[in-house]
């Protein structure tokens, strides 16, 4: 059934045009959306009322497995450094994880994404003892909470053959008949061999790499000791920079040579401001490359808007100041990424009502000043993605958001009890 959403104020994806009227979408997985003088016979009509419908966000860079972190028990010993973050917690929970558990996180997050007017996840996922279908229940648990996905297994070498193996093996599984990425943690737990072999996969399934970069000072320091090079240096050098589709998370801690090569590149890059100050670990700065930076939020929480204008806030300071249209474009350039690399999830009949009513008014030149310093996940409304409406006046329509949450809860506290 097609959707109407009547007296719509529509404000385009790069915030240039803005019209009112009637708009409809029909559910397909790549369909448009087309503004009509009256709604078509049979459609679902939503009365708009004024208000503002504008494409959904997506997020660039997610952490789906640790969705039931949130309040988890502090580790054993306090973590001194950013290694010892991931081996005191993030691998002590990654190794935790079974498929229940997993279902669980992606049913969190994807509720918590449409909440926040999310309707694709760009995700980079580890579970070391439960690699294999992971990939497959994360893709389920989000098709049916509605939420469009880019995901990838996290391969490493930090556990092991057998684990590295089996991360391999899943990633070849799940790219056999799904859109995704080869996942790679970072440099530092990435063998020579490993590396090749993520690359001749994503050759083999024509897609990209999805790999930490110099997150840390740590990442350089071991290149620099074992291959006598830096990071980007190393990753060039394999062929790991030549595709359009691979995304470079982070990217902190790189020196003048490392931004031109990137700059060069094909590859893209996904900012986690709020967890880079969540770990100490410094803060982009991308002036060297403005158009290849998404935004990400690295698990923290699924809220692009809100990651955005933390990466606009900094942007203040680390990056010689930011005007709100940049910021906007930062937030935007992920549907540039997925449009560009022709994966579905990207298309024009994902779109956000937004129940927002500002004090000033609203122009194409003053919206991403109201998206930056007015707009939050509050005024989110519902969300259509795909053309099918997924959030429903703040609640989810396709599944009973309290069961699953309920759910949640108790694959948390079996975690928990696991830790
Ligand atoms: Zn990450």
């Amino acid at each position: 059934m097609p959707i109407a959403l009547t007296n719509a104020t529509f404000i385009s994806r790069d915030g240039a045009s803005m019209r009112t009227g009637t708009i409809v979408v029909r559910e397909d997985p790549a369909g448009d959306l087309e503004f009509v003088d009256r709604a078509p016979k049979g459609a679902k009509v939503i009365d708009c009322a004024g208000r503002i419908v504008t494409p959904a966000f997506a997020i660039a860079h997610h952490h789906i497995y640790s969705a039931l972190a949130r309040g988890m028990p502090a580790p054993p010993i306090a973590p001194k450094n950013f290694v010892e973050i991931l081996e005191l917690i993030w691998w002590r929970l990654d190794k935790a994880l079974d498929l229940d558990m997993v279902r669980a996180c992606a049913h969190a997050v994807a509720i918590d994404a449409l909440k926040s007017g999310v309707s694709v996840i760009i995700d980079h996922h580890a579970s070391p003892n439960a690699a294999q279908g992971s990939l497959h229940t994360i893709a389920g648990a989000l098709d049916e909470v509605g939420v469009g996905h880019l995901l990838c297994y996290e391969l490493s070498d930090r556990d092991g053959e057998s684990s590295r193996d089996a991360g391999l093996q899943e990633t070849d599984n799940y790219l056999t008949n799904h859109q995704g990425l080869v996942g790679l943690h970072a440099s530092f737990t990435v063998s020579d061999s490993l590396l090749k072999s993520a690359i001749d996969l994503a050759h083999t399934h024509d897609t990209g790499l999805h790999i930490h970069v110099a997150e840390d000072q740590a990442d350089q320091d071991h290149c620099l000791e074992n291959y006598d090079c830096r990071v980007i240096e190393r990753l060039r050098a394999a062929g790991a920079l030549e595709s359009s589709k691979t995304i470079l998370a982070h990217c902190i801690h790189l020196d003048n040579n490392e931004r031109e090569i990137i700059a060069g590149s094909s590859a893209w890059l996904s900012q986690q401001s709020e967890s880079n100050q969540n770990n100490a670990v410094g803060a982009l700065d991308a002036r060297a490359f403005p158009d290849k930076v998404m935004i990400g939020t690295d698990g923290m929480h699924s809220d692009a808007l809100g990651a955005a204008r933390t990466a606009y806030m900094m942007a203040q300071r680390e990056e010689g100041g930011m005007s709100p249209q940049e910021a906007h474009n930062r937030l935007r350039s992920v549907h540039r990424y997925l449009k560009t690399n022709q994966f579905a999830g990207a298309s024009d009949n994902d779109l956000v009502v937004l129940n927002y009513n500002p004090p000033t008014p609203i122009t194409t030149d003053n919206w991403p000043a109201h998206m930056m310093y007015g707009l939050s996940r509050a005024h989110v409304e519902s969300v259509i993605a795909r053309g099918k409406l997924v959030l429903d006046h703040g609640r989810c329509a396709l599944v009973d958001e309290d069961k699953l949450l309920a759910g949640c809860q108790r694959e948390a506290m079996r975690l928990w009890e696991k830790l």
